[in-house]
């Protein structure tokens, strides 16, 4: 499979979009404000959205993307989501307020999105990629995604605090080649990362050092912008890192 992290911002300001990472031509991993990187032509292909949790800026380009298909597909987009995220885009997205009911449009027999539920450790096979959820802890139900075809297995843990649970969850997986965390916080703002549900540098590394299977590779992502600079420095000058991709 080939993995094209469109953008992985915590927020707005910083040098890429927000999460939005494209498997393939038509798997769309969250639909963040990085979407904006692809031309018309490769949104019109996507015809997967993998969401992780409700977060804005993790679904903030979902409702615009969604209206340039409109005409260009017969089949509906499919969004997989928990359940609790389905219920809150339904509720506070599509709503005929913010955006039209897109599983309404054009037609109720023709939509230009359909929702599916997905439930953690239930695989759900695209293709020749067997996706797999999984549940993490964060402010709102969430899961990040396993990602495996016969080439590779891709860890995308999404927006998360470092936990037990998470633990568990990692170690429950096969070999992972590529594992992304994220690192929203430096760990001076500790605090806020816990009460928000994050990670900052020490908490990333002490969930890599306990992991039972490490990962061939560690992908950093989610920086927020405000600490982004200074967050790249703490990767770069620190020695266990040093192998590490803080994205893009
Ligand atoms: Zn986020
Ligand atoms: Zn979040």
């Amino acid at each position: 499979m080939k993995i094209n992290v469109l953008g992985c911002s915590g927020g707005v300001g910083g040098r890429t979009g927000s999460t939005a990472i494209l498997i393939d031509q038509h798997i769309l991993i969250d639909a963040g404000s990085g979407i904006d990187e692809l031309s018309l032509a490769e949104m019109r292909n996507i015809r997967h959205v993998l969401l992780t949790h409700s977060h804005v800026d993790h679904i903030c380009f979902l409702p615009t993307f969604l209206a340039n298909l409109f005409g260009y597909t017969d089949e509906p987009v499919t969004v997989h989501a928990l359940p609790e995220t389905i219920e809150v885009l339904k509720d506070c997205i599509f709503n005929w307020q913010i955006w039209p009911d897109f599983t309404e449009l054009p037609s109720e027999q023709h939509p230009i999105m359909r929702f599916s539920a997905l439930e953690p450790w239930q695989p759900v096979k695209l293709d020749e990629i067997v996706i797999t959820p999984f549940s993490v802890e964060h402010t709102v139900p969430t899961i990040g995604f396993s990602l495996q075809d016969s080439e590779q297995h891709f860890v995308f843990t999404a927006d998360t605090r470092a936990s037990e649970v998470l633990l568990d969850q990692l170690n429950r997986l096969n070999d992972i080649d590529t594992l992304v965390l994220e690192c929203s916080f430096p760990d001076r703002a500790l605090e806020m990362a816990i009460v928000s549900g994050h990670m900052t540098p020490a908490t990333v590394k002490a969930t890599v050092a306990e992991l039972a299977n490490p990962p061939k590779q560690v992908w950093i992502t989610h920086l927020k912008p405000s600490y982004e600079e200074e967050l790249r420095e703490v990767f770069a000058a620190d020695p266990d890192c040093q192998n590490w991709r803080v994205l893009p």
